[in-house]
C-alpha cells in the first residue's frame, strides 16, 4: 500500500503529493507522537495507577471478578497496571496497528500475556459474546482518550458506544469524572491572536492608519482549539476578570451523551474590564471520592502545588466572538457550546430585572452553531501569525526599512502570503504597488478575498494592484511594461513549516529576475541561519526514552520511537514555538549560513562545517536554529532568539514563530573546563530541494 503525503515544496511554493511507502506515515506518527511524553508524565501515571487499584478493590469487595476494558491502550500501560492490581482479565483495545503490535510485545515482556488480550480494533468495532472479541461486558472501564480540550480526540462518542455495548451497567470507570473549568480574562497579548489591530504609519504627508475591514469586527473566527503552555504566559500579560468557574463535568461511570449541547454558567466579574478571552483547562478525578485528582490548572490557580510539566495536555485559549466591556459585580452568562469534538464560548449580559421566564427565553438564543470565519483572515492566518502582524515593534522595523528604500517613483512588487506590506509600501510613498498573490497556493482564494476587503476598507482598491500569478509566469503586461525597482517580502508563507521554508522568497525572487530593474532594491536584502546548542528545561522529555514506567518495562516503545526518528537514516529538525518551552543556551548563538537575496539562488548547495564551544554547564539536548532577515542596512528582524542570553543562559524567543529544534540522539553533560567541549556540525542547504540537512557530533 502506498501513502500520499502532501507537503509544500520550498523551491516552488506549490503543494506536492509525494508517494511514500506504507511505513512512512507510521514512522511519522510514532516519531512525532506524544507517547514518550505520556510515559514521562509521572503525575498522570501515578494517579492512574492509584485510581485503577481503587477500582479493582471496589469490584473485588463486591465479590465480583474484575474484568477491565482499556480503550486506547497504547503501550498497554494501563492494562498492566490493572493486571498488577489484581484484575482477573483485561481487554486492551488499540486502533493504531503499530501500537497494538508494540502493546503485545510489551505485555509479553512484562509477563501479562495470560491476563491481557490486545485487540487491534477501533473500540466501536469490538464485539462481545462467546465468539466475540470480549467474552463478556467489562465492569471496569479504563481510558486515556483526552486531549487538551478534553473531547477533541473523540472521547465522548467512544464512551457513549462503550456504555451501550461493551461495559456493564454500574461499572467502575477510571477516570471517574472529568471537569472543565474556565476563567474570563482580558489580555491584549492573547486578543492580538484573533483580531487585527489598526496599524499607525507616520508618512511624509501625515499619519495614515491601516484599518481592519469591518467584516473582521464581529467575525467569530474558527473553531479549532488554541492550545498553549499557559504556564509560560507571565501574569503581567493578562488580567483575570472572574474567579475560576466549573462549566461542565462528565461522569464516565454512567452512560455518556455525545450529541451537541451547551452549558450555561453565571459569572460575576471580580474586576471591571474588557472580556476577551476564556481560558480553560480540566481535571480528572480518578475515583468517585475525588481524592485522586490530576489537574491541568495553571500556576496561578494552585500556586502551592508542584506543577507537572506535560505537552500532551496543556490549556486552552478561547476567543469570545467580540470584546465585551464588563463591570465588577454585574451578572453575566457564559455559555459553553459543544459538539462531539470541540467547544466554543460566548458571553451574554443578564438583562435588567431578569427572572426565570426571561432566563428560559435567553436560553433559546444561545448559539449552537460552531464558529465559522466570515472575513477569511482566520482561515488565512493562524493565531501566531495574527500576533506577528499585530507586533508593533516588528511593524516598526519594516516601516523604517521601507522608508529607507522607497522613493516617490518606486515601482514596488510584494511577495508574501496575506501580507500588510503592500499597504505600508503605498503609505510610505511607492508610486505603484503590486501585490503578487501566489495563485497556486492552498490558501490563495482566502488571500485574494482578504486582500480585496482590506484594500477596500482602506480605499486602496485602485492604488494597489493584485496580480494573481505564479512568479515564473509573471509577464511584462502584469507590470504595465515597467521594471520593478523595489521587491519586498516579509518573507512569510503560510505553508512554511521550518524557518528556512520562507526562503521560498529567494526562489520567487529568482523567478521574477527578468522583471527587476538593474538597480533593484530587494527587501530583505539577505537572510541568515543561526544556531545555538541548548539544554531544555522540559521539552527533552518528548524525545527521550523512558525505560521503566511505574515498574513496567516499556523499552520496546523507546526502541520503536528511536527507529522512527532514525527512519531514512537521518534525523530531521522539527518546529517548536520555543517561547512555550524554556531552555538555556550552552553555546553562543552562531551565524551558520547566509542567503543573499540581491542575487539569484545559486545552482550549487550552500554548506558549512564548524564547531561550537559549550560555554555553560548543562545537558546538550539539541540545537536550535532560526532565521534572521536583514531588511535594510542596520535593520534586522529575528524569528528566533530576540534577547541575548544572560549570565545563566536564559533566552527569550520570538513569540510569533516556531524555531527548528534538532534533538541530539544522545545527550552529553558539559562541565566548565579550561578547554570547553566542542560540538562539531555540518549543515547543508540543498538549493535543489530548499531543505536543510544537518549532522552533529558530540
Ligand atoms: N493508554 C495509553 C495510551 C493513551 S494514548 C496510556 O495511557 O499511556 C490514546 C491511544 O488510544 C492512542 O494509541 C490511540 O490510537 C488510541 N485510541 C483512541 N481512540 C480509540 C478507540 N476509540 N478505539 C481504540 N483505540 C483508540
Amino acid at each position: 500500500m502506498k501513502t500520499f503525503c502532501g507537503r509544500a515544496n520550498p523551491t516552488t511554493g506549490s503543494m506536492e503529493w509525494l508517494e511514500e511507502g506504507e511505513d512512512y506515515d507510521y514512522h511519522q506518527e510514532i516519531a512525532r507522537s506524544r507517547y514518550a511524553d505520556m510515559l514521562h508524565d509521572k503525575d498522570r501515571n501515578v494517579k492512574y495507577y492509584q485510581g485503577i487499584c481503587a477500582a479493582v478493590s471496589r469490584v473485588k469487595e463486591r465479590g465480583e471478578e474484575a474484568i477491565v476494558l482499556d480503550i486506547g491502550t497504547g503501550t498497554g500501560l494501563l492494562s498492566m497496571m490493572a493486571a498488577s492490581a489484581g484484575a482477573d482479565f483485561c481487554y486492551a483495545i488499540e486502533v493504531f496497528k503499530p501500537m497494538a503490535n508494540a502493546a503485545v510485545k510489551i505485555v509479553e515482556k512484562n509477563g501479562f500475556s495470560d491476563k491481557i488480550k490486545v485487540i487491534n480494533k477501533h473500540s466501536t468495532e469490538v464485539t462481545v459474546g462467546p465468539d466475540g472479541d470480549m467474552q463478556c461486558r467489562a465492569n471496569i472501564l479504563v481510558t486515556e482518550l483526552f486531549d487538551t480540550e478534553l473531547i477533541g480526540e473523540g472521547a465522548l462518542p467512544t464512551y457513549e458506544h462503550a456504555h451501550k455495548y461493551l461495559v456493564q451497567e454500574g461499572c467502575e470507570a477510571v477516570p471517574h469524572r472529568a471537569t472543565v473549568y474556565v476563567q474570563l480574562v482580558e489580555s491584549k497579548r492573547m486578543w492580538s491572536w484573533k483580531k487585527l489591530f489598526p496599524v499607525h504609519v507616520e508618512a511624509e504627508d501625515g499619519e495614515k492608519i491601516l484599518v481592519p475591514p469591518s467584516e473582521m469586527e464581529n467575525c467569530p473566527g474558527v473553531a479549532s482549539v488554541c492550545d498553549i503552555q499557559l504556564n509560560q504566559m507571565p501574569s503581567s500579560d493578562f488580567t483575570t476578570l472572574s474567579d475560576v468557574v466549573t462549566v461542565f463535568s462528565v461522569d464516565f461511570s454512567k452512560p455518556v451523551q455525545s450529541a451537541s449541547t451547551y452549558y450555561r454558567v453565571q459569572l460575576e466579574p471580580v474586576k471591571s474590564g474588557k472580556a476577551q478571552i476564556v481560558l480553560s483547562w480540566w481535571d480528572i478525578d480518578m475515583d468517585p471520592s475525588g481524592l485522586i485528582n490530576c489537574t491541568m490548572a495553571p500556576y496561578w490557580v494552585k500556586p502551592t502545588s508542584a506543577l507537572q510539566w506535560r505537552d500532551h495536555w496543556m490549556q486552552c485559549v478561547y476567543f469570545l466572538p467580540r470584546e465585551e466591556p464588563v463591570l465588577q459585580g454585574e451578572k453575566l452568562y457564559l455559555t459553553a457550546c459543544r459538539d462531539e469534538y470541540s467547544v466554543w464560548y460566548h458571553l451574554q449580559k443578564a438583562r435588567e430585572g431578569e427572572n426565570k421566564a426571561d432566563e428560559e427565553e435567553h436560553k433559546a438564543d444561545v448559539c449552537v452553531e460552531s464558529p465559522v470565519c466570515r472575513c477569511r483572515a482566520h482561515l488565512l492566518w493562524n493565531r501566531p501569525r495574527f500576533g506577528q502582524l499585530n507586533d508593533q515593534n516588528r511593524t516598526r522595523q519594516y516601516i523604517k526599512s521601507l522608508r529607507k528604500v522607497l522613493k516617490t517613483d518606486s515601482i514596488c512588487l510584494c511577495i508574501s502570503d496575506g501580507s500588510l506590506l503592500p499597504v505600508l509600501a503605498h503609505y510610505l510613498g511607492a508610486k505603484q504597488v503590486q501585490y503578487l498573490v501566489l495563485f497556486f497556493r492552498s490558501l490563495h482564494f482566502n488571500s485574494l478575498f482578504f486582500s480585496h476587503i482590506l484594500f477596500k476598507a482602506n480605499h486602496l482598491e485602485d492604488k494597489i494592484k493584485i496580480i494573481e500569478a505564479r512568479p515564473e509566469l509573471l509577464k511584462p503586461s502584469h507590470l504595465e511594461d515597467k521594471k520593478i525597482s523595489v521587491l519586498v517580502g516579509e518573507p512569510f508563507f503560510t505553508t512554511s513549516l521550518l524557518p528556512w521554508h520562507n526562503l521560498y522568497f529567494w526562489y520567487a525572487r529568482t523567478a521574477v529576475s527578468t522583471h527587476l530593474a538593474s538597480n533593484v532594491t530587494v527587501l530583505p536584502q539577505a537572510a541568515s541561519l543561526h544556531m545555538m546548542i541548548v539544554e531544555f528545561q522540559d521539552l527533552w522529555r518528548i524525545r527521550s526514552p523512558c525505560g521503566i514506567c511505574e515498574g513496567f518495562d516499556v523499552q520496546t516503545m523507546d526502541d520503536m520511537i528511536k527507529d522512527s526518528l532514525n527512519f531514512r537514516e537521518s534525523r530531521e529538525a522539527e518546529p517548536h514555538p520555543l517561547w512555550e518551552y524554556p531552555c538555556k543556551s550552552l553555546s553562543d548563538p552562531e551565524e551558520v549560513l547566509t542567503f543573499d537575496f540581491t542575487k539569484t539562488v545559486p545552482q550549487h548547495c550552500l554548506s558549512t562545517e564548524g564547531s561550537v564551544k559549550l560555554l555553560r554547564k548543562g545537558k546538550s539536548h539539541g540545537a536550535v536554529l532560526w532565521m534572521e532577515y536583514h531588511l535594510a542596512a542596520d535593520i534586522s528582524v529575528s524569528t528566533g532568539l530576540v534577547q541575548m542570553s544572560n549570565e545563566k543562559g536564559n533566552c527569550e524567543w520570538n513569540p510569533h514563530c516556531k524555531q527548528a529544534v534538532y534533538f541530539f540522539s544522545s545527550v552529553i553533560e558539559s562541565e566548565i573546563l579550561s578547554d570547553p567541549t566542542a560540538v562539531t556540525y555540518a549543515i547543508n542547504f540543498d538549493t535543489k530541494t530548499g531543505e536543510i540537512a544537518m549532522d552533529f557530533k558530540l
